[in-house]
C-alpha cells in the first residue's frame, strides 16, 4: 500500500484535536454560518458544557470558500492570516477561541472568490495541512458550504479514520427544506459521518408583547421532528426567528451575552452537542 503524504500531514496536524463537527446545510440562509459561529462562542464560554468545567478550546474553519462569512460573525473581519514557522497561524477572537477563513486573505472585504471546485478542495486540504491549531483543540467547528457538493466529499473523506467526526443539520421549518434535508442526512449516512441531531431554525417568532409563539410555516409546523423520527435521527430543538440573533451576527457577537429566545435556544443546543 502507497502512504499518502497529504493524509500523514492531515492527521499529524490534527492529532490533538478531539472532535470534528460539520456544520451543513442544503441550502444557503438557513442560518447555517450563525449557528456555528454561536456554537463556537458557546463552547468556548464553556458555560454551555456542564460536564467540563472549563472553557474550551475550539477552532472555527470556514469551509464555505464563495460565500466566507465566519470572520464578520466574529466581528475580526480586518484580520489577516500568517505564515510562521510551524504553520498558518489562525486568527483568534480570545485565547481559546481561533478561526481560519479564506476571508482573511482577500485583499478587500467585497472580493468575490469564483473558483471551480480542484482550487477551492486544495485549498480545504490545505487548511487541514497547514492551519497551526496548537497541541489541542476540544472542538474543530467546520462551517460548510451549502449543499453536498466537491468540498464535501473532500473533507469528509480527508477527515475520515483520521478524526473524530460528527455533523449538525440546520434546517428550516419549509417543505422544499425538507427535501434537501433529507439528501443531507443521506449524504452523511453515505459518507459515515454520523449525525448528532438536526437543529430547526428560524421555527416560530415570539411576540415581544405578549409572548405569544406565532408558528410562521405552520403547513410544515412539526417536519423536522417527524422527519428526525423517521429517520432515526436526534431533533436537537428550535431555534426561534429572532431579530437579537441577527443583530449579534451583525455586530459579531456571542448572542449567549443577550437576553432573547434565541440565546436559551443556542444554549440548549451547546449543551446536547456538548455532553
Ligand atoms: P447560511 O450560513 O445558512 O447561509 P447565515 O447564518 O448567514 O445563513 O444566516 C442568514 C441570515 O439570517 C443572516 O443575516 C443571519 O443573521 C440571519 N439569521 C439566521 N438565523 C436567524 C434567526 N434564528 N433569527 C433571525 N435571524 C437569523
Amino acid at each position: 500500500t502507497t502512504v499518502d503524504p497529504d493524509r500523514v500531514a492531515i492527521a499529524n496536524r490534527l492529532a490533538g484535536v478531539q472532535r470534528v463537527l460539520f456544520v451543513v446545510a442544503n441550502k444557503g440562509g438557513c442560518g447555517k454560518s450563525s449557528v456555528a459561529a454561536q456554537l463556537a462562542f458557546a463552547f468556548a464560554s464553556g458555560v454551555a458544557c456542564e460536564a467540563v468545567d472549563r472553557e474550551l478550546e475550539v477552532g472555527l474553519l470556514d469551509a464555505d470558500v464563495t460565500g466566507p462569512s465566519i470572520p464578520h460573525l466574529l466581528s475580526i473581519a480586518e484580520e489577516e492570516v500568517h505564515q510562521s514557522a510551524t504553520g498558518w497561524q489562525p486568527v483568534y477572537v480570545r485565547g481559546n477561541l481561533a478561526a481560519m477563513s479564506i476571508g482573511f486573505m482577500l485583499p478587500s472585504k467585497d472580493d468575490a472568490v469564483a473558483w471551480r471546485g480542484a482550487r477551492k478542495t486544495g485549498l480545504l486540504k490545505q487548511f487541514l495541512r497547514d492551519v497551526d491549531w496548537g497541541d489541542y483543540l476540544d472542538w474543530l467547528i467546520i462551517d460548510m458550504p451549502p449543499g453536498t457538493s466537491d468540498e464535501h466529499i473532500t473533507l469528509t473523506q480527508a477527515l475520515a479514520g483520521i478524526a473524530n467526526t460528527a455533523a449538525l443539520i440546520v434546517a428550516t421549518p419549509q417543505e422544499v427544506a425538507l427535501l434537501d434535508v433529507r439528501k443531507q442526512v443521506r449524504f452523511c449516512e453515505r459518507a459515515g459521518v454520523p449525525i448528532v441531531g438536526i437543529v430547526e431554525n428560524m421555527s416560530y417568532y415570539t411576540c415581544r408583547h405578549c409572548g405569544h409563539q406565532e408558528e410562521i410555516f405552520t403547513p410544515t409546523t412539526g417536519g423536522v421532528q417527524a422527519l428526525c423520527n423517521d429517520s432515526g435521527v436526534r431533533f436537537l430543538g428550535r431555534i426561534p426567528l429572532d431579530p437579537a440573533l441577527m443583530r449579534a451576527s451583525d455586530l459579531g457577537e456571542a448572542i449567549l451575552n443577550y437576553d432573547c429566545p434565541a440565546r436559551d435556544a443556542i444554549f440548549e443546543l451547546a449543551r446536547h452537542i456538548g455532553k
